[in-house]
């Protein structure tokens, strides 16, 4: 039995102006399921960080439909879309995006401002979600001390706190070493378990081959979809 779709994708092209223009997504039809955990995958520039950002409203399509959680993106003025990714939408990078000098427990609790709930309150669930991601005893660390994995476990803290309809990471091991790497992974796949809905950018076939679904970018277009076999 299949669950509702959290975010679908089709006959979504980008294309970035120059001569010639880059067609860096060409029809990517893609639908994620609420659970779902989906590995994609392609070798650089295949078209990966752009798919991410259209799946995240962070940028529109040139052409074709994206919708997140119920809402077409085409429908929505740029404010609304903002109020939709808040809501919706956790967020992983490569590079953590994290303000270095205030505390892992300051980082988390910023990133729900947004819901208008009383600091004490935010902080409360900060401290849960830190504890919940295996960095309980490192609340009070400014984030800058920390090691690389911890830091993405803060950013991973970050993105669910706000129980999000679908959480998006960009390379989310991409700075972090093999042993940092796994654990990772192994947190997403506990996040999944869990019941939370994730879509994890990768260049490494290993990392993705750790996830249920993978689908595989090429110059702009789906290669293959496990889901619904290699074609
Ligand atoms: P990946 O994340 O898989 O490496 P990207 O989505 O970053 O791929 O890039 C896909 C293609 O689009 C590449 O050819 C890249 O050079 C190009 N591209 C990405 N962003 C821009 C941009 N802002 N302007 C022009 N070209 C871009
Ligand atoms: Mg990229």
């Amino acid at each position: 039995m299949s669950t509702a779709p959290v975010l679908e994708l089709a006959g979504v092209t980008k294309h970035y102006p120059g001569t010639p223009p880059v067609r860096a997504l060409r029809g990517i039809d893609l639908t994620i399921r609420s659970g779902e955990l989906v590995g994609i995958v392609g070798p650089s520039g295949s078209g990966k960080s752009t798919l991410l950002h259209l799946m995240g409203t962070l940028d529109r399509p040139t052409a074709g439909d994206v919708r997140v959680a119920g809402h077409a993106v085409a429908d929505l003025s740029d404010r609304d879309l903002s109020a939709v990714r808040a809501r919706s939408i956790g967020f992983v990078f490569q590079q953590f995006h994290l303000l270095d000098g205030y505390t892992a427990l300051d980082n988390v609790a910023d990133g729900m401002l947004y819901t208008g709930r009383p600091v004490r309150e935010r902080r409360e669930l900060a401290a849960a979600t830190l504890d919940r991601v295996g960095l309980g005893h490192r609340i009070t660390h400014p984030t800058n001390k920390l090691s690389g994995g911890e830091r993405q476990r803060v950013a991973v803290a970050r993105a669910v706190m706000g129980k999000p309809a679908i959480v998006l990471a960009d390379e989310p091991t991409g700075n972090l070493d093999s042993k940092s790497s796994e654990d990772i992974v192994d947190l997403l796949r506990e996040l999944h378990a869990e019941g939370i809905t994730l879509v994890v950018i990768t260049h490494n076939r290993e990392i993705a081959d750790r996830f249920p679904r993978r689908v595989a970018l090429r110059d702009g277009a789906v290669e293959s979809d496990s889901a619904v076999g290699d074609a």
